[in-house]
């Protein structure tokens, strides 16, 4: 619906725009051109009447394709008026100066006040096909003119017309860099208003989920300690409950910043833990895991069962991304002079194809059968929190490599 009405807007702009030019095209052409051949004529007391080459049936003429152009517009085929209209008119001008100049020795005449317009005007449509179409279509026209009359006089209009078309074109630039700026604007307004509005939700959710969720999983643990060996399924249902607490956990954190209590922790401890809670999950896959860190690491200020949550995603993504397995590998080391920590974990998965880059890190955008999609909001969200950056590089077939840059201490 919404693409209906953003379809109906255009098409009225467009209507504006081919009435205004049809308008302002008719009103020069036909008052120009009379004034000029006629009325100017006669004021000084020239007995000229006729304009020769087509004469008054160039008038008439010109009326068929406002004729066609009317017809059009009334029965809403708007689009390619402006094409037909210009071609009309190059076409019916091209002949009334064939008839006019071949085989006498008149000199060509030069430029159309109408032509200035149309040149001119070409960016009301904000249409840069539209805009090459009557600079091509007008300048082309008298280089043929020049060509067949074998007329220097046609230079001048070219130059002319090429300087216009010089500005219509600058002005053009200018209207679509503006309009550009103005969607950015508005994709961005959108795209935080459809976050906090997600958000919202799902804190409701997530907090409504929580207490029944914990009420579970505390009578489970009772039933497993009441009752041990009767069945192997406590365990299993236990992690299931968990593995819905932490997609809460996920949910919790769409489009709300954190106030992060920052502490003093080891950046090694933290990817020594995150490890040893991936490692099942690794060995089952066949992914073996190198780290190297390089040299002795400066504790760093974060709040630390976050950054664990980071590097949990982070690596889970790695190992997913290697379902045949294949060996991830992390380096931490210090940079920009000790200000920065830099930890990267590449691997050799499926890599992520380019059309997806943009979606990465939007609330429930997964390629994965059984993926939430949250994993990466989770993870820019809080890396944000820290002021840290993440970048993520990959090649189809490849690989990915996720840089995550941490400033080792936090100024508040
Ligand atoms: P989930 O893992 O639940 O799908 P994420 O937010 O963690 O959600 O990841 C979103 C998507 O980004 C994944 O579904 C996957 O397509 C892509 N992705 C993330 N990390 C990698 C990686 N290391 N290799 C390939 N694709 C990745
Ligand atoms: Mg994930």
């Amino acid at each position: 619906m919404k693409k209906g009405s953003n379809n109906l807007r255009l098409y009225a702009e467009e209507k504006k725009a081919v009435i205004l030019f049809l308008c302002l095209f008719n009103l020069l052409f036909y008052v120009w051109d009379v004034y000029y051949y006629y009325i100017r004529l006669y004021i000084g007391g020239s007995v000229e009447v006729s304009r020769g080459g087509l004469g008054l049936s160039l008038y008439f003429l010109m009326l068929l394709p406002l004729f066609l152009a009317v017809y059009q517009l009334k029965k809403g085929k708007i689009f390619l008026i402006k094409y037909q209209y210009l071609t009309a008119f190059l076409m019916i001008d091209i002949i009334d100066n064939l008839i006019r100049y071949i085989g006498t020795n008149h000199h060509f005449a030069t430029g159309n006040i109408v032509e200035v317009l149309c040149i001119l005007f070409a960016p009301i449509f904000v249409n840069k096909k539209y805009f090459w179409f009557t600079a091509v279509g007008i300048i082309g026209k008298y280089i043929l003119m020049g060509l067949i009359l074998q007329d220097i006089n046609v230079v001048f209009p070219i130059l002319l017309y090429l300087i216009l078309s010089g500005i219509a074109l600058t002005v053009l630039v200018r209207f679509y860099s503006y309009i550009h700026s103005l969607t950015d604007v508005y994709e961005e307004l959108k795209k935080k208003e459809k976050l906090a509005v997600i958000g919202q939700m799902a804190a409701a959710i997530g907090h409504e989920i929580r207490n029944p969720l914990a009420a579970l999983k505390g009578f489970t643990q009772f039933q497993q300690e009441n009752y041990p060996n009767t069945n192997n399924y406590f365990p299993i249902m236990i992690e299931e409950i968990d593995r819905i607490n932490s997609i809460v956990d996920d949910l919790m954190y769409i489009g709300k910043p954190k106030k992060i209590k920052f502490e003093k922790a080891s950046i090694e401890e933290i990817i020594a833990y995150t490890l040893s809670i991936t490692q099942q999950q690794a060995e089952r896959q066949g992914v073996t895991v190198e780290t190297i860190i390089a040299g002795p690491l400066p504790p760093l200020d974060c709040e630390e069962k976050q950054l664990k949550q980071v590097f949990i995603n982070l690596i889970k993504n790695a190992i997913e991304s290697m379902p045949e397995g294949g060996r991830i590998q992390i380096q931490v080391k210090v940079i920009e002079k000790h200000h920065k920590l830099l930890i990267s974990i590449k691997d050799e998965g499926v890599g992520i194809a380019n059309e997806n880059i943009l979606n990465l890190g939007e609330p429930f955008f997964t390629t994965k059968k059984d993926g939430t999609g949250l994993g990466l909001m989770v993870t820019n969200q809080i890396i944000n929190d820290h002021q840290g950056e993440i970048k993520i590089e990959s090649v189809l077939k490849e690989g990915t490599k996720v840089n995550v840059i941490l400033p080792i201490i936090h100024k508040s």
